[in-house]
This record gives structure tokens, C-alpha cells and sequence, in this order.
């Protein structure tokens, strides 16, 4: 059995939730529970504030956490970092006042900043050799300056509409921050075995993401040219259609590279060109 800690009810918790069923750990919405189990994959799921979750892997409460980088950064604990996981981006940024003017790091010294992340910012602020006043605010930072409690205000940043909306402008972008999966280093060998799972299917269905699988036919005499535009794991598919001189090829892309590829395609005489998403690829 593993225990992985998420997010009982926030900005990480969805996505969290539908990660797991991604690589096939389905859990009953049964979130008002603490503590949750799967029928699928001998896993608990341990619901939590993201602030405790680097302590509770810390502690070997959990064995794993989904929680924002930002928090374990802050937390301080000696936690590692198994994997990204591409959700819940954001920043921490220092903002300030629309109208006041802003000439470098320098601005901040002898000013006060409210921040939730007092650990990220001194470290920052030691790092750069300004003195500032540090005043730790856990509710609504963003109205800080404006309430007198501070000049500035080092908060998270995802669009910057909250900043705006409260008259204030992004300064310094200081620390960048996405969903992570962590754990507290090495575990027995029955956890290791249930993690080493775990990340081989979360890594299939990452890769599966930003691939597309394509389908087309091609007329025989491109088929050399067709082969060279379209590498394949081994090799691209080839299937002879019943119309003599004619293949189906299936190969698998980049969806990045997607567009250019079948510009080339089409140009070496490609017709009915299909594109599927991928479900899971299993290398
Ligand atoms: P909890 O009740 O669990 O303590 P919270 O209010 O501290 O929740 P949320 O606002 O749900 O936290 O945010 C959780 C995490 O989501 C943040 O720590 C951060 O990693 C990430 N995040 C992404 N975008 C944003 C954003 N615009 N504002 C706040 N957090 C964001
Ligand atoms: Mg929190």
C-alpha cells in the first residue's frame, strides 16, 4: 500500500484527482473522507491543506504528495522532487503600486512587503542584499499596500488580473512554481515497487499527450519520401489499400512538429490525412 497526500479542496485538487484517473486510479468522490481508498491500485489517498503536505511526507504520514512547488520551497523540508506534473502553474512575484515608479531591485530597500511566502522572500532579498521589512500575512495579501500595511507585496501571480484589479503592477518575477510530485527519498521496497508503477504510467501518459497518430494514404512512388518526413518508433505502418499503386501509412508525431509535417506530406501527393489523439503509449 502507498499513501499519497493531495489537495482536499483548492486549486490543485481537480487536477490532482484527474491525474490519478489518467493512469487508471479511479477514487469515488468521497473527498469529505480523510482518508480515501482505491479499488483499482493498492493506494490511500490522504486529503489535506497544500500547506501540510510537505510536512506530512516529511513525516512519513504520506509517502507521496501532489503539492505546488511554491509550498515545498517554502515549508523547507528536505523533500524530493520525483516528478513535474505540467498543472497549476504559476509565480511569485514582487508587486507594487500602478503609479509609483519603479528603477530596480534597489526600490525594495527599507520598504515593507506582505507576503504568505516569508521563507521564498527573505532568502530572496538576503540572495540580493536588500534590506526590507517582511510582514507575514496569510489572508488577502493583495490588498496590503492599499490598506497601509505595506508597500509592496510578493504574492502568486498566474494571469495578473488580481493585481491589476487591487492597482498594482508585477515588478520582479522571483520564483516559478507547477504542480509536483514529491516524496521524502528512498522507499521500502513494496512502496518503491508501487512508485516505479506509478511513474511508469504517468511518463506514458505524458509522452501520449503531445503526441497525435496520423493516418493517410500515399501513392506508391512517394512512399520513400513519405518514410523519410514521418520517423516512427521503429518505423512508420504501411498497409496496400485495394487501389493498386496506393498505401496506408500510420505513423506517430510530435504535435509540435504536427502542421509541418503534413505540409510535406501533402506535398508528396498524401490524401485523406486522419489525426488521432492518443490515449497511452507504452514504449
Ligand atoms: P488550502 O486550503 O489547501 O491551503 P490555498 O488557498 O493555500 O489552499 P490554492 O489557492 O488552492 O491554495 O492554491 C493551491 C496551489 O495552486 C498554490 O500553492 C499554487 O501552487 C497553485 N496555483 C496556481 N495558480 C495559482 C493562483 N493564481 N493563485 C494561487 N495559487 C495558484
Ligand atoms: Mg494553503
Amino acid at each position: 500500500m502507498i499513501r499519497i497526500a493531495i489537495q482536499s479542496k483548492g486549486r490543485l485538487s481537480e487536477e490532482s484527482l484527474a491525474l490519478l484517473a489518467e493512469i487508471g486510479i479511479k477514487i469515488d468522490d468521497s473527498r469529505r473522507k480523510f482518508l480515501a481508498q482505491t479499488p483499482d491500485f493498492p493506494l490511500e489517498l490522504l486529503y489535506m491543506r497544500d500547506d501540510d503536505i510537505p510536512q506530512v511526507v516529511a513525516a512519513g504520514t504520506a509517502d507521496l504528495g501532489i503539492v505546488g512547488l511554491n509550498e515545498v520551497e517554502e515549508r523547507g523540508f528536505p523533500l524530493q522532487v520525483v516528478r513535474k506534473l505540467g498543472f497549476g502553474a504559476c509565480r511569485i512575484s514582487l508587486a507594487i503600486p500602478k503609479a509609483v515608479e519603479y528603477d530596480g531591485l534597489a526600490w525594495f530597500e527599507g520598504k515593507r512587503i506582505a507576503t504568505s511566502y516569508p521563507g521564498i522572500l527573505k532568502k530572496y532579498l538576503a540572495d540580493n542584499k536588500i534590506n526590507a521589512k517582511v510582514e507575514v500575512i496569510t489572508g488577502s495579501v493583495e490588498i496590503a499596500p492599499a490598506a497601509g500595511i505595506a508597500d509592496a507585496i510578493f504574492d502568486i501571480v498566474s494571469s495578473g488580473g488580481t493585481l491589476v484589479s487591487n492597482g498594482l503592477k508585477e515588478v520582479e518575477k522571483v520564483f516559478f512554481s507547477e504542480a509536483v510530485l514529491v516524496s521524502a527519498g528512498p522507499l521500502a521496497d513494496e512502496k518503491q515497487a508501487l512508485l516505479d508503477e506509478i511513474l511508469f504510467r504517468l511518463d506514458s501518459a505524458v509522452v501520449s499527450r503531445k503526441k497525435k497518430y496520423l493516418l493517410m494514404n500515399i501513392p506508391e512512388s512517394s512512399l520513400d519520401e513519405a518514410v523519410r518526413i514521418l520517423p516512427a518508433m521503429r518505423s512508420p505502418t504501411l498497409m496496400p489499400l485495394t487501389a493498386k499503386g496506393w498505401y496506408s501509412m500510420h505513423s506517430v508525431v510530435e504535435e509540435s512538429q504536427l502542421w509541418d509535417k503534413i505540409r510535406q506530406l501533402k506535398a508528396i501527393g498524401a490524401e485523406g490525412i486522419l489525426v488521432l489523439n492518443i490515449d497511452k503509449i507504452i514504449p
